[in-house]
């Protein structure tokens, strides 16, 4: 994958809030074009994988039980220097250390129910949009 590419999550929260709309707005006004995109379920093997490297750490079974509880809308997403831009644009992890206008700052409800993911890294973006999507699905 071109590593102008970045992988997004709208987490079971934000689309249980019914605020995937206004989250893909802000997607769309700043400049991200869809590659590909879902409307899917995770399993908990789906879940205990994607988040494997956080296995160890005291919120893994929470972060499991939450991105599991119900829909996600999963997404590539392409930009010049999208991985950067899309953690600048979603905000802190915590939403209460969120800057204005980010989008974890106006949906987010707390550090672990936090309405979006955004890959850390190219090499991350890959992966996981690899993991989420075939080659068919993307344009
Ligand atoms: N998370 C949590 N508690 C924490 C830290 C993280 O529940 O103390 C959850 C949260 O949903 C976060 C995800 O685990 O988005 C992955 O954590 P990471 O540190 O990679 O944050 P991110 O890259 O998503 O900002």
């Amino acid at each position: 994958m071109a590593t102008n590419r970045t992988f997004t999550m709208i987490k079971p929260d934000a689309v249980e809030n019914g605020h995937t709309g206004a989250i893909l707005e802000k997607i769309n006004a700043a400049g991200f074009r869809i590659v590909a995109m879902k409307k899917t379920q995770m399993t908990k093997r789906d879940a205990e994988t994607f988040y494997a490297i956080h296995s160890e750490r005291p919120f893994f079974g929470e972060l499991v039980e939450f991105m599991t509880r119900g829909p996600i809308i999963s997404a590539i997403l392409e930009k010049d220097n999208a991985v950067e831009d899309f953690r600048t644009l979603i905000g802190a992890t915590n939403p209460a250390e969120a800057a204005e206008g980010t989008i974890r700052k106006m949906f987010a409800t707390s550090i672990g129910e936090n309405a979006v993911h955004g890959s850390d890294s190219d090499e991350n973006a890959a992966i996981e949009g690899a993991f989420h999507f075939s080659g068919r699905e993307m344009f």
